[in-house]
């Protein structure tokens, strides 16, 4: 079948259009099933739709699929990343905090910050040594205290809202100490050999 539905793809993370793949299931309690891919990446999508004639999107099954960790996340906590990436799909949003808490501790050893105290000095210690920033410092307490709640409290289980804020902080927080740190140097380090050439 050709009919396209125009959608924003859980897995490609882009607007895209998905070509139906067989028939249309009428269920008793008239709901309109239908298997569609996308064009683009061929994630095939479970959707519910209103009626036969609009195709209107209902709902699209699963609503989110597992994002990918950056290719230049350091290897150490690469698969600590995308496991927490993985919680987070399917909605174990106390494991997606605990994951983020645990990726932040080892960053925290892997900069060099005294094994001897708790997270909380150890995130201090960074911002003390100059490693991040007063707000990337509160990036960090923000994801050490849903952590701490994903980990111990059953009062305040971690929220789809915190669980989303804490991953997207964590990301960042890799990007900022990590990523963009490894771009620059090897700008810096080029133009150094270029400079040192002239
Ligand atoms: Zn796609």
């Amino acid at each position: 079948m050709a009919s396209l539905l125009s959608i924003y793809c859980p897995k490609c993370e882009q607007h895209t259009e998905l070509s139906r793949r067989g028939s249309p299931v009428i269920t008793n309690s008239s709901s309109i099933y239908q298997i569609a891919g996308c064009n683009a990446c061929a994630q095939h999508f479970l959707l519910e739709l209103r009626d036969i004639g609009t195709l209107k999107i209902v709902e699209i099954h699963p609503k989110a699929l597992a994002g990918k960790p950056h290719p230049e996340t350091p290897d150490f906590i690469k698969a600590d990343l995308k496991e927490a990436l993985d919680c987070f799909s399917v909605a174990a949003y106390n494991a997606t905090g605990v994951m983020a808490r645990r990726i932040l501790e080892k960053c925290c050893k892997d900069k060099g910050a005294p094994e001897k105290e708790n997270l909380r000095g150890q995130i201090a210690f960074l911002q003390k040594d100059g490693i991040i920033t007063k707000d990337i410092k509160k990036w960090a307490d923000a994801v050490r205290l849903v952590g701490n709640d994903g980990a111990h409290s059953n009062e305040h289980p971690v929220t789809h809202k915190d669980a989303e804020a804490i991953l997207e902080l964590v990301k960042q927080f890799i990007q900022v100490v990590y990523i963009t740190s490894k771009i620059s140097e090897k700008i810096i380090s080029e133009s150094t050999k270029k400079e040192n050439n002239k």
